[in-house]
């Protein structure tokens, strides 16, 4: 038993790792896991391990990677704690992403204290214990039957080194029956010979073990499914049982993972290695989901307008809620990405429906504009979030109020109007790292607006991450000149929400309700523009 830790005998871990490269679908991998124990009525949550030195996720640009996806408490944090929570239809806190830095910033604070009473302070075992316990307070917290354990990154990276030793450790205290080693892999195709390759897959295996981890299951990712062949070659190679070497194909939607995985076995084996009994899985309702999801006949297009578009994982959580609530009204959505720096109107001529989403800066700031201009003048339906929210308070203020250089202080120090100013909270701040308005908070919805006719409540709560607002000098010419604030913060400061009634759908959020989106359980904002996308088209008016 390790030091500090509360009973967690009965807690099990499955321990995700990645071998050959990057990029292979581990957070994928785990979620759909995750989901499958889940449906056998075993409570199950997931942790991810990012073994880069930044504290948390908070100041990465999108194309390192991908999406920052922000949590209740306020953690900003790696985009797979998305796919947990969609998979999983829960709420994680930020505990239950570890990196480097939050790790080694508690070790160095606890040496600073002189916690440690004299030893010389080392990765071996001071940070493998710290790394352990912050693994052991997710499962104790979580009261999880089994936790998954995703680490980033690639075996044999020298960063994920004091990871995967505290995972051998954790697999040394609780046994063989209390974890369980999963090793993702690709297995490539060489085009001239046609043939999957498993010899990637040996040499990530071996560096493995020489760490002193034996995998349990190798999760084998190619475009096709593994031939029976090669299964037996990996299962040979890499010592393992047969039914343990499972396929992991190029699916159309990921939502399919799970499926293929119950297909082949997985969870029954995991179960029976883990000793854990459980019920058959009732998958009904996924594939329903599934099915409107992948084969409905009707279909929408809705348009993104981004500055990262070239990485659509940049937006992923957009680009599922959007999904989910088409799924729910029996229809599919096609994603139409457009980058801002190229936007001009004519790319809109083919869409049902335009989100423009977080940004951060100057840059693609006009495009986006003139890409809310189009929506606002021709009744395209819109959805505009966070910064998209107040581009479209700056695009009515400067077009229809006819206030000329209205900005945000965010992109010009001292705009002739600047409508969208710094929170007075946020004045002074020195540091970018976890310093926003971030997570959870409540927002009071107007009632007889479209707001409240979406959301069916007065009361809601979703999350932020902003600094900057509608700065409040401007609020009423704004409401007088048609632009309503339908939701505001519970003390009536902040600017929440914004709508124009004469338009078919034009709604915008300071919050970010893509974060709260399941697959069965869509979000309101994005209900609306959906059903707003399938209603017959308005007839276009001129700006
Ligand atoms: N840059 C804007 C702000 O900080 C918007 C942030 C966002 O879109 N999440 O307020």
């Amino acid at each position: 038993m390790l030091a500090g830790t509360a009973n967690h005998t009965m807690t099990k871990y499955l321990i995700v790792t990645g071998g050959v490269l990057s990029g292979l679908g581990k957070g994928i991998t785990s979620a759909s896991i995750g989901f499958l124990l889940k449906a056998r009525g075993i409570r199950v949550t997931a942790l991810k391990i990012d073994p880069y030195l930044n504290c948390d996720a908070g100041t990465m640009n999108p194309y390192q990677h991908g999406e920052v996806f922000v949590l209740d408490d306020g953690g900003e944090v790696d985009m797979d704690l998305g796919s947990y929570e969609r998979f999983l239809v829960t709420d994680l806190s930020s505990d239950h992403n570890l990196t480097t830095g939050k790790i080694y910033q508690r070790v160095i604070e606890k040496e600073r204290k002189g916690h440690y009473l004299g030893e010389t302070v080392q990765i071996i075992p001071h940070a493998t214990d710290e790394i352990k316990q912050a693994i052991q307070k997710v499962a104790d917290r979580s009261k999880a039957d089994i936790v998954i354990v995703e680490l980033g990154g690639t075996v044999g990276d020298i960063e994920s080194m004091p990871f995967l030793e505290a995972a051998r450790q954790l697999h040394q205290e609780f046994g063989h029956e209390n974890v369980v080693f999963i090793h993702t892999t690709l297995v490539p195709v060489v085009s001239v010979v046609g043939e999957q390759k498993t010899k990637p897959t040996q040499h990530s295996v071996k560096e493995l073990r020489a760490i002193g981890i034996q995998p349990d299951v190798i999760v084998g990712r190619g475009d096709e499914p593994l031939d029976p062949g090669i299964k037996k070659k990996i299962a040979l190679f890499c010592d393992v049982p047969l039914e343990a070497v499972v396929s992991a194909p190029s699916a159309e939607s990921v939502y399919q993972v799970p499926l293929i995985f119950e297909e082949q076995g997985l969870p029954d084996y995991l179960l029976g290695r883990l000793k854990i009994k459980s019920g058959k899985a009732d998958l009904t309702e996924w594939e329903s989901f599934l099915e409107n999801l992948l084969h409905s006949n009707s279909k929408i297009r809705v348009a993104l307008v981004g500055k990262y578009t070239e990485l659509t994982d940049s937006y992923v959580s957009y680009a599922e809620a959007v999904r989910h609530a088409a799924a729910s009204l029996n229809s599919r959505a096609e994603i139409k990405w457009i980058e801002a720096d190229e936007y001009h109107d004519e790319l809109l001529e083919d869409v049902d429906g335009l989100i423009v989403p977080v940004g951060f800066g100057h840059r693609g700031a006009e495009g986006k504009i003139k890409s809310i201009r189009f929506a606002r003048a021709n009744g395209l339906p819109f959805l505009g979030i966070c910064y998209g929210f107040q581009l479209s308070t700056i695009e009515f203020a400067r077009h229809i109020l006819g206030l000329e250089g209205a900005n945000s202080t965010e992109f010009e120090p001292h705009p002739k109007h600047p409508v969208i100013s710094l929170m007075p909270e946020q004045e002074g701040i020195p540091n970018l790292g976890a310093t926003m308005r971030l997570g959870a908070y409540p927002v009071v919805i107007e009632r007889g607006t479209l707001a409240h006719q979406l959301y069916g409540a007065t009361e809601i709560s979703e999350r932020h991450r902003h600094r900057y607002e509608v700065n409040p000098k401007y609020i009423k010419p704004l409401e007088d000149a048609g632009f309503i604030f339908s939701g505001k913060s519970p003390d009536g400061r902040r600017m929440e929400i914004a709508e124009i009634p004469d338009h078919p759908f034009f709604i915008a959020s300071q919050f970010h309700p893509e974060f709260k989106s399941r697959p069965t359980k869509p979000r309101p904002l994005f209900l609306g523009l959906v059903q707003a996308c399938l209603a017959p088209t308005p007839s276009k008016s001129s700006s």
